[in-house]
């Protein structure tokens, strides 16, 4: 099996084999069974959070539970109104889920054309050009679009007001995450001791897919050394090689923490300055770097940009140059 057919054996089809998330996972349940019981096609949805937290991997369990067919797509794909048009009127079936991943990426034209698809399923499409333009008017089947989202303040008025279902998805505890993982193992055929697991979990930042990125390479490493099940040595020594320290830090979050203390005295800085000085893309840090040093208090928002709390300066072994409780 290649890794991609292996990634798409080992994604979870129902709600019961997704871990973690029990808060929405509840949400859903009642969500979809009323839906199914009305017969009619769940709400549009729109999910947030973090990349790598399931919520692609979400969307096709929402259209296997509800027995519909999913088309995936993306916001940076649908830049003109007619590629709209050719993903709405191409078959889409009645109560198809369709899932729109970075749809704040979608083009403005784009989003006002999917607002009557998504309120009236129907789309209006411009024939022709100047004064003898006529529109017509296109039926849609009942579809639900699912997007998803790390920007959630990106989403317009107009847009976010068209979702019934808004919902954030939340980083996994490393309990979550090793539970995650054990699955995995055992449908890939392989042992690995449950403190392993939960080392692993306790250093992939509250993220699946990092979790199971390092599950591989720490796997690689057990086999390597012809041992039968990943201990719980194994996964330290791994990890520790892999450059992943305690708290799931990796050298670019290293990194930002050191140019924040040293380059920017602990901030206040910008997000602009840290991504120029770090030769970093701003969206790469505000979408991946930050809310995980956020979430575990070693960085925090001001109005004046980012600042470095004494967590960090504790995490690096620093002296903390303020009174914690300035
Ligand atoms: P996102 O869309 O939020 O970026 P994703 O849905 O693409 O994330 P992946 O990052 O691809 O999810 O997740 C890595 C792997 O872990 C995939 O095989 C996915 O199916 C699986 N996975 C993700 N979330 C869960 C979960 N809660 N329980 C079990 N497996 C999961």
């Amino acid at each position: 099996m290649g890794i991609m057919e292996q990634d798409v054996a080992l994604r979870p089809k129902t709600l019961d084999e997704y871990v973690g998330q029990e808060r929405l996972k509840e949400k859903l349940k009642v969500y979809l069974q009323a839906a199914k019981g009305r017969r009619e096609a769940l709400d549009h949805t729109l999910l947030f959070g973090p990349p790598g937290l399931g919520k692609t991997t979400l969307s096709h369990i929402i259209a296997y539970e509800m027995g519909v067919n999913i088309k995936v797509t993306s916001g940076p794909a649908i830049e003109k109104p007619g590629d709209l048009a050719a993903i709405l009127t191409n078959s889409l079936e009645e109560g198809d889920v369709l899932f729109i991943d970075e749809i704040h990426r979608l083009g403005r034209v784009a989003e006002e054309h999917l607002y009557p698809a998504m309120e009236d399923f129907k789309l209006d499409i411009v024939l022709g050009q100047g004064p003898a333009a006529r529109t017509i008017e296109l039926p849609l089947p009942r579809f639900t679009l699912i997007g998803a989202t790390t920007r959630p303040g990106l989403i317009t008025a107009p847009m976010r007001s068209r979702f019934g279902i808004i919902e954030h998805l939340e980083y996994y505890t490393p309990q979550e995450l090793a539970l995650g993982l054990m699955r995995d193992a055992r449908l890939s055929g392989y042992g690995i001791a449950e403190e392993a697991a939960l080392e692993i979990g306790a250093r992939s930042r509250g993220t699946m897919r990092i979790a199971k990125r390092w599950l591989r390479r720490v796997r690689d490493y057990a086999e390597v050394a012809g041992e039968k099940e990943v201990s719980l040595e194994r996964a330290h020594d791994a990890l520790d090689k892999l450059g992943i320290d305690s708290a799931g830090l990796d050298e670019r979050d290293i990194k930002m923490l050191e140019a924040m203390i040293h380059r920017f005295s602990g901030g206040p800085v910008g997000v602009d300055t840290l991504a120029t000085a770090l030769s970093e893309d701003a969206n790469t840090i505000e979408d991946v770097y930050e809310p995980y040093l956020i979430q575990l208090g070693f960085v925090k928002r001001t109005p004046r940009g980012r600042v470095a709390t004494a967590h960090a300066y504790v995490h690096l072994g620093l002296p903390v140059p303020f009174d914690e409780y300035d």
